[in-house]
């Protein structure tokens, strides 16, 4: 819990100025599906979820979002990715929207990343919700990327940074800001750099599409062992790819590693990542098949052979992060409604029906690891 950092308010919640770091997760299913949306949204909230994030891209969702407000008291926090335009219709009915600063340029393509912002702050006013600054690996703002020539770490936290100081000149405080890759070391070196220069500013911590249990516990626990001692992080959300009935259990390993960092229990094996290293995002509304999760459970079974090369699969539940998250993994897979893209790193092997993708990954996994 970041002392330095200064409060704001979530609804009722307090973030940052040394409060109890809070845990938070992100439903899963279809936000139209409203039944299935409560349902999961309260049970995260009984689990003891401090907030409940839900992705939102278009009208119906919104109009879903409106009908979860009233049938739930979980705090809730909306995910805009490129659809920042929603924000103003969302605001109503949330407490907290997260903004991606490596998706404000798809639409109103016209417009300065400048001014979006300004009208997001304007609407975060109005309605007297916060804000989250949310970077990602798996779409950093390209003039970022290109002005540190791929360099990930620096591209993140200046993205961030960027965007802070934007926020600042506004006089708008009430933010946090995440800065999420998928490799652990990276969000320690993303997440420390980043308070150094802004120890004012809450951070919300998290290793983005750390996948399947128990791999991505380990992964979460690497980083936060490594932050949280420090000072570093004032909210939280454990990233694991799981059925929508286990999804609770992100809120069960974020309080379970928050009590052991405060007892002293470090259980992060430094040793790990040196094999067969797999990515899975958690999945949200937007994945575009349901029988992703099985896929990812399927990958690692079938590429368990070849667990002492390292290697690394990603395999992701839709074309929003999708593409972008796979172009570092050395096979990459990222799903559609009746197919998925296979990729060699940035450069497309084809799309392959669910039923059909595991051999030709096989194949494409046999011929890296011969190379090894
Ligand atoms: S990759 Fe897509 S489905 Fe997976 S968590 Fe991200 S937005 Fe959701």
């Amino acid at each position: 819990m970041g002392l330095k950092t200064r409060k704001i308010k979530v609804r009722d919640l307090v973030i940052g100025g040394g409060a109890l770091i809070s845990v938070q997760s992100m439903c899963a299913t279809r936000t139209r599906d409203i039944d299935a949306t409560i349902r999961q949204a309260e049970d995260l909230r009984k689990k003891g979820a401090d907030l409940v994030r839900i992705a939102v891209d278009n009208k119906n969702d919104v109009t879903a979002l409106a009908e979860i407000r009233k049938a739930t008291q979980a705090r809730l926090v909306v995910d805009l990715q490129e659809n920042f335009l929603l924000a103003e219709s969302v605001a109503p009915h949330v407490d907290k929207i997260r903004y991606n600063p490596g998706h404000l340029h798809h639409l109103d393509k016209r417009r300065p990343v400048r001014d979006k912002v300004a009208w997001l702050v304007s609407i975060a006013k109005a309605h007297g919700i916060a804000l989250r600054v949310g970077v990602n690996c798996g779409s950093v703002a390209p003039e970022f990327l290109e002005r540190h020539n791929g360099d990930h770490v620096n591209a993140i936290v200046e993205s961030a940074a960027w965007h802070c100081d934007l926020l600042d000149e506004l006089h708008f405080t009430d933010y946090v800001v995440s800065l999420k890759d998928s490799d652990p070391e990276k969000v320690v070196a993303c997440n420390k750099e980043f308070s150094k220069r802004r120890p004012d500013v809450p951070i919300h911590l998290g290793v983005t599409e750390a996948g399947l249990l128990p791999d991505g516990v380990i992964k979460t626990r690497i980083a936060f062992e490594q932050l949280i001692p420090l000072g570093i992080g004032d909210t939280l959300r454990v990233s694991l790819t799981l059925t929508n009935a286990e999804k609770p259990e992100e809120i069960t390993w974020g309080r379970k590693i928050l009590r052991d960092i405060e007892e002293g229990r470090f259980v992060s094996v430094p040793d790990f990542g040196k094999g067969l290293n797999i990515i899975s995002c958690p999945s949200c509304s937007r994945v575009e098949n349901a029988g992703f999760v099985d896929l990812a459970q399927q990958v690692k079974a079938m590429t368990a052979y070849a667990k002492e090369h390292r290697l690394t699969i990603a395999v992701m539940g839709c074309r929003v992060n999708g593409p972008g998250e796979t172009d570092d993994a050395d096979l990459g897979l990222w799903c559609g409604p009746s197919a998925v893209t296979l990729k060699r790193k940035s450069i497309s092997l084809g799309t392959f029906r669910y039923n059909e993708v595991l051999p030709v990954l096989r194949k494409e996994l046999d011929a890296l690891v011969a190379r090894q």
